[in-house]
């Protein structure tokens, strides 16, 4: 009988020979290929969770047989460690975030090296430490250099459960995306930083992020959201006044029978002036009020007020009513819409409800013959030919949209434009725990920059966190005084802090040289490893630090500091975890601690079984079951790999290349080298592996009697163990060493086939039509028997056979026949 499979040990052993050694300590090296592997970091929320263990589980498999494969490896984690979470837990209990912060990283290392993560741990980074929230401000100064960190009144979404503002990115169905709170409008003084400086570039990067999931750049092309079309100034009849549409469709301008402007646009005051003003006055607060609250809802009911006051249309001097209306928004485009009801379905569906007329200017291609007087009884978008509008009729929409913008320039009243949805990023944060933004108000000199030599503005360590509307810092009377860096005199600090998502928005560079003093990086590290080669991490994060990083890494190059454009060329989103049908978390009380499981299984267990049972990118159910089942098969391993010691004695003997176990190894070696390496199928990895198990374990007594048979034993096994190494390091190592060899399995190289070995060996499948054999084909073994039908229906000795009839009937037996009846 064996010895047990004693993981706890095992495990313990093999963390402590791989943390002595320094064994994934990363180095430069031009002359070997270079390989960045990047799971998203975590917040020290106070322990991993089974996302985690699933996102870090995955990116450790790919940097471990990159490295064996010989390549210079850099996989590194830090901890995205500011945020209200820890303000809000010191105030809950009286702690000081830094201390809870830091207590919370203590922990969740310990478990992620229990895990066995192949980190590097030298290159931790920790984003609450001045030593890196430093270069945010450094980062920052050189942005407010260049203007592309400006400061500007606005309306500002305000979480009021958060107490503080929110990015438009972190506006989710119009609630906070931290807790869900009804987001309000608030105006304020606020940093911005000018994304939308990059916003044509953000777009156009796309092409370069091919192995991202389509669905993604999906999300962020929506969330940049550009448009081409045109500037057209419509001229206020009886005023002096214009008012500036942007249209995505001049084409259809002659069909414009009314125009809108936004409740929030400044012209309204012109507009309602008059015998009416304080009815629609109400209804404009009213409606301006709502439109803050609802935001990014989406779709709500029109409706709207016709201001009596007309509007020219610079085209054909017709005069059309003026409307506000609850459907225009301020911050896209003009906040005014010219309304073509037969073309536009919003503009239609407002129509219809105010008996506003509508006319067709455009007809299906074939059909400007027809006449087109009546009014439509159903809105058409589609792009056709011009009718109805006089000198421009008989164009096609997309000439029509540049002469017609070419007319508008040449007479002075539009032009051809292209606007965007995105909106530039909101910075400031009412809260204490984040970077101070590192910024001087002085009566004389008015905002100051701090200069370099004074950072980091450090975040005094001794605050009162009451949880009260405002800054804490603010109240901090040592901190706001200072003194005026260009004069001298006395000066304010700014007391808001930075998003944490700056944080995230650069850490992949800090990790190339992670104690430079000089500078956020070295510029030639970051060469040596930037791009990230694979970056991996939850889809949740689509459209905030998927855009926020390609922007700064942007930034950073136009700094000089990088010639990378795009930091991530290879994302991979991993799939959520479940249990019991829904995402585990708290509130759904499904929660399984990684903890226990590492006590009752082990870490490699745990490893194989959350990627064996599903691929990376897809849902992961947990099941006791599957996780038992893993657990067993590596028991199996260690059983079969120490009853077997004894074919490692000595030197082998010669192999039989005809043995079906040595034409197995290879195949196998060849499957999990490109599961792993090329399609990330990480779970069909680990079932080759089973079945090179299953294989030798049936074959083992027989090949144990000759001298062949046992060295194509000792090879299978070993080949076994290697080829597990990366989902189950610490069992693989440790029978690395008993089967006799010296130095690290994960120092050994990565195992590799014999391609004429490797080659599945075919079947000849028989085809007869109506008993008599026609024709034979040769199939990979197992191909499936609709294959094989058509295969054989398609041959044209039995399409010949069949005289073109279809046949009657078809048996096929997988792998030996198709039997054809005509
Ligand atoms: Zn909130
Ligand atoms: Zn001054």
């Amino acid at each position: 009988m064996s010895e047990t499979y004693d993981f706890a040990a095992i495990e313990a052993k093999w963390q402590r020979a791989w943390e002595e050694g320094r064994a994934f300590r990363a180095v430069a090296d031009p002359a070997r290929p270079k390989f960045y592997c990047l799971e998203m970091y975590p917040y020290p929320s106070g322990r991993i969770h089974m996302g985690h263990v699933r996102n870090y589980s995955i990116g450790d498999v790919i940097a471990r047989q990159k490295r064996m494969t010989g390549a210079s490896v850099l996989h590194p984690i830090g901890w995205d460690a500011l945020g209200m979470p820890a303000e809000n837990a010191a105030i809950k209990h009286g702690t000081h975030p830094q201390t809870w912060t830091l207590d919370n990283v203590a922990h969740m290392r310990t478990q992620l090296k229990r895990l066995g993560i192949s980190y590097d741990w030298d290159r931790e980074v920790n984003t609450c430490l001045p030593e890196y929230y430093k270069w945010n401000q450094w980062i920052f100064l050189r942005m407010l250099e260049r203007g592309l960190a400006f400061r500007k009144e606005s309306w500002v979404n305000w979480c009021s459960q958060c107490r503080t503002v929110l990015a438009n990115e972190q506006v989710v169905g119009g609630g906070c995306w931290r807790c869900e709170t009804p987001v309000t409008q608030k105006k304020m003084e606020q940093w911005f930083l000018k994304i939308t400086a990059y916003a044509d570039e953000l777009l156009s990067g796309h092409a370069a992020l091919g192995k991202w999931p389509a669905h993604v750049l999906e999300m962020q092309k929506n969330w940049i959201g550009k448009s081409t079309g045109a500037h057209v100034r419509f001229g206020l009849d009886g005023a002096a006044k214009t008012i500036e549409v942007f249209t995505t469709r001049i084409d259809t301008i002659y069909g414009a029978t009314f125009l809108v402007v936004s409740a929030e646009h400044p012209i309204v005051p012109d507009l309602i002036a008059g015998p009416r003003e304080k009815e629609l006055g109400a209804w404009v607060a009213r409606t301006a009020a709502a439109m803050r609250q609802r935001r990014d809802v989406g779709e709500t009911e029109k409706d709207g007020v016709d201001t009596g006051k007309r509007a020219v249309n610079p085209f054909t001097g017709e005069r059309i009513p003026v409307w506000i209306a609850n459907y225009v928004l301020m911050d896209y485009g003009t906040g005014a819409i010219m309304g073509v009801p037969a073309h536009d379905a919003r503009d239609f569906e407002f129509a219809k409800t105010y008996h506003i007329p509508i006319r067709t200017v455009i007809a299906p291609a074939g059909k400007a013959g027809d006449r087109y007087d009546g009014e439509p009884a159903e809105v058409s978008e589609a792009a056709g030919v011009l009718v109805n509008s006089g000198p421009f009729d008989g164009l096609p929409s997309d000439k029509a949209m540049d002469e017609m913008g070419a007319y508008a320039e040449a007479k002075g009243f539009g032009r051809r434009s292209t606007i965007f949805r995105l909106r530039d990023w909101g910075i400031s944060r009412q809260r204490y725990w984040g970077t101070p933004i590192p910024v001087i108000y002085c009566d004389h000199c008015g905002v100051v920059g701090v200069p370099d030599k004074d950072l980091p503005v450090e975040l005094p360590f001794d605050v009162k966190l009451t949880g009260e509307e405002g800054s804490p810092l603010e109240r901090l009377e040592s901190f706001v005084r200072t003194t005026c860096p260009t004069c001298g005199g006395p000066a304010r600090r700014e007391t808001d802090t930075m998003d944490t998502f700056v944080d995230s928005s650069w850490y992949f560079f800090r990790y190339c040289s992670p104690r430079e003093t000089a500078l956020p990086f070295r510029p030639e590290e970051a060469k040596a490893w930037l791009p990230v080669d694979l970056y991996i991490g939850g889809v949740e994060h689509a459209i905030l630090h998927l855009i926020y990083s390609r922007f700064f890494t942007k930034v950073l190059r136009d700094l000089g500091m990088t010639d990378v454009s795009e930091p991530f060329p290879h994302y991979l989103a991993q799939g959520m975890v479940t249990k019991d049908g829904s995402a585990m978390s708290k509130s759904k009380g499904n929660i399984v601690d990684p903890d226990e499981i590492f006590q009752r299984y082990g870490a490699d267990a745990m490893r194989v079984f959350i990627l064996f049972a599903s691929p990376p990118d897809k849902e992961f159910a947990w099941s006791e079951d599957g996780l038992e089942g893993c657990y067993r098969f590596l028991v199996r391993i260690w059983s079969l790999v120490l009853e077997d010691l004894d074919v490692f004695d000595g030197p082998a003997a010669a192999l039989d290349p005809s043995s079906g176990l040595v034409r197995k190894v290879h195949q196998t070696i060849r499957k999990v080298t490109d599961d792993i390496a090329v399609r990330f199928h990480l779970n069909t990895a680990i079932s080759s592996i089973m079945e090179l198990y299953n294989q030798t374990r049936k074959e083992r007594e027989a090949l144990r009697e000759t001298p062949a048979g046992r060295a194509a034993l000792r090879l299978a096994l070993e080949a076994m163990v290697r080829l597990l190494s990366p989902f189950a390091p610490h069992l693989a190592e440790e029978l690395w060493e008993r089967t006799g060899h010296a130095g690290l399995l994960m120092l050994s190289g990565w195992p590799v086939f014999d391609p004429a070995l490797a080659r599945e060996e075919m079947a000849t499948v028989v085809v007869q039509v109506n008993g008599k054999v026609r024709d034979r084909l040769e199939a990979v073994p197992g191909t499936p028997e609709a294959e094989l039908e058509a295969a054989a229906l398609a041959l044209p000795k039995v399409q010949t056979a069949l005289g073109g009839r279809p046949p009657r009937k078809v048996i096929t037996v997988k792998d030996k026949l198709v039997n054809i009846v005509g």
